[in-house]
């Protein structure tokens, strides 16, 4: 049986960190056109300051490295996504705990406790035009595909493509919640930024386990 272990999620978040650092103004330019021009900032912030905890705590089991991850993000990204993706890697933390490594079916209550968090936190609906846009397709698809007997990785792989989707499809949406949705019907035209980068932190742990 497939399994992700516990080195693989440090170096996801490894992996993370120098992307989201890649795209920092990508993520920011899109913030600019429909939020504050902090997005990349906030989440290059929140990331790098998340590894410096990790490297220090790198023998834990793997719920108390998303729980580290959790906590420092809730800490130090001001903004409405430090307490969003905080809350989805808390809960996802609680979903995991105590493993050393997780099965596909570990990922699967993983991603999905991660996703429940997010809605309980911040209360969006899918089309919001937030990051539960690229969330949600994620977690149906890869709950899906694994319910059929497919292989973890490509499981995940056909999650991120529709992550992908998700996130491409924000771009016609209307914001419903967070600073875009003060401009209303001006927000459509533009992809969310934090569906992007929910997108490159899932793609992020499907590189790190095609290795
Ligand atoms: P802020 O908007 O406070 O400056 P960021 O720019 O870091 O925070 O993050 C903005 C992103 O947060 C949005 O692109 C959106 O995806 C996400 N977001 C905002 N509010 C919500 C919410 N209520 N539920 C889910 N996601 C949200
Ligand atoms: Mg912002
Ligand atoms: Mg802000």
């Amino acid at each position: 049986e497939e399994k992700v272990t516990q080195i693989q999620i440090i170096d996801w978040f490894k992996k993370i960190a120098e992307t989201i650092e890649e795209n920092k103004d990508y993520l920011t330019e899109l913030d600019a056109a429909i939020g504050d021009a902090d997005h990349g900032i906030n989440m290059d912030r929140g990331f790098k300051k998340a590894i410096a905890q990790l490297v220090q705590n790198r023998n834990s089991d793997i719920g108390t490295l998303l729980k580290t991850i959790a906590m420092t993000l809730i800490s130090s990204v001001g903004g409405a996504s430090g307490p969003l993706y905080g809350t989805l890697f808390l809960r996802a933390s609680s979903a995991v705990a105590g493993k050393q490594e997780l099965t596909a079916q570990d990922l699967a209550n993983l991603l999905q406790a991660g996703k429940d968090g997010v809605i309980q936190r911040g209360k969006a609906n899918l089309g919001d035009k937030t990051m539960l846009d690229a969330l949600s397709p994620a977690v149906e698809t890869y709950t899906t595909a694994i319910a059929q007997n497919r292989s973890l990785v490509d499981a995940l792989r056909e999650a991120v493509l529709a992550t992908e989707e998700g996130m491409k499809k924000t771009i016609v949406l209307v914001a419903k919640k967070g600073r875009a949705s003060y401009l209303g019907e001006r927000s459509a035209g533009h992809q969310d930024p934090g569906a992007t980068s929910t997108y490159l932190i899932l793609r992020c742990l499907l590189e790190v386990l095609e290795k």
